[in-house]
């Protein structure tokens, strides 16, 4: 399924625009008329759907006495998550996770809790949160009491929900530096926190937030070790990828790594990297109509992570 250029889609692509060193509109986000935004609710069994709204998709946990969230959207959106789990459920919300610091991932935080939630984050999210942030070029102040994560945790941790075991695993500096890999180990179902790309396409890492090609890599080898050949890994858009699709974005990711290194280490500088087309024989099937990272941004990504180049300045508005 194609999908239009929504709200996250289009910070994205300021990224990518900021990596081609090109000027950047933060002000994207705000031309998206959330109203307009439908969920779409799929059963993925054992009591998990998939809330998917062409943003930072949600999973929830439905058990008899109350319901385990994935992922609260943005604030705007907070209300139609809310409808969607109501469809489902008339259980509360008991338990929030949040994977990462995009705010895609946490801004219904406050609405969805309720005061009554507890929120489950890794612990630089929470640093995050409370101080505030900058994410895609736009300033994320800081989260409001309410809206704060209540338990984190450093390296892993398991939740016990209505008979399903909730395992999560942080991977160090992958999408962001704040990332939390779900795994519900009875529905075969894993939450990439943004460590896959939407429809199999080229993954992105969010270097401003501490993300990196070789955290990339460790995250994708670690949700391969949990799979087998009937997982569902949920990206942050499209539909679940397979097992297989997420073997072949790990493989690509790991033979970039090997070969923009080659390039760096024969003296290359960015643009000979990018021009060399180190992606050429993988565009084919990373790079489709919705994808926001092309080739050459993968490039540009992959030389900077491998370079440990500054990510460009992105002050505070
Ligand atoms: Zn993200």
């Amino acid at each position: 399924m194609k999908r239009p250029w929504l709200a996250v889609a289009a910070t994205r692509v300021c990224v990518a625009a900021t990596l081609s060193a090109l000027s950047c509109v933060p002000a994207a986000a705000q031309r998206i008329d959330y109203s307009k935004l439908e969920i779409k609710t799929t059963d993925l069994g054992r009591g998990v759907y998939l809330l998917a709204w062409q943003g930072g998709d949600s999973l929830i946990l439905v058990g008899d006495d109350g319901v385990l969230l994935v992922d609260t959207s943005v604030a705007p959106m907070g209300d139609k998550i809310k409808a969607a789990i109501a469809k489902v459920s008339n259980k509360p919300i008991k338990l929030i996770i949040n994977t990462h610091a995009h705010a895609d991932h946490f801004g219904a935080n406050e609405a969805l809790a309720k005061s009554s939630a507890s929120i489950v984050a890794h612990d630089k999210l929470r640093e995050r949160m409370a101080k505030g942030f900058t994410a895609f070029n736009q300033a994320i102040p800081p989260s409001p009491p309410a809206a704060l994560p209540t338990v984190t945790y450093a390296d892993a941790m398991t939740l016990h929900f209505d008979g399903e075991t909730v395992q999560l695993f942080h991977p160090p500096n992958a999408h962001t530096d704040s990332d939390t890999l779900v795994h519900f180990k009875r529905a075969n179902v894993i939450h990439a926190s943004g460590t896959i790309g939407g429809d199999g396409g080229y993954p992105f890492f969010d270097m401003g937030s501490g993300g990196s090609l070789a955290g990339m890599i460790v995250a994708e080898d670690k949700m391969l070790s949990l799979s087998d050949d009937k997982t569902r890994i949920v990206a942050d858009e499209g539909e679940p990828a397979s097992t297989a699709t997420l073997k072949a974005s790990r493989d690509m990711l790991v033979a970039l790594r090997a070969r923009v290194q080659k390039l760096i280490d024969d003296g290359k500088s960015e643009d000979e990297v990018v021009a060399a087309k180190p992606t050429k024989d993988f565009d084919d099937k990373f790079v489709h109509q919705g994808n926001f990272v092309t080739g050459d941004a993968m490039t540009r990504l992959a030389y900077q992570s491998l370079k440990g180049v500054t990510p460009p300045a992105t002050p505070r508005r």
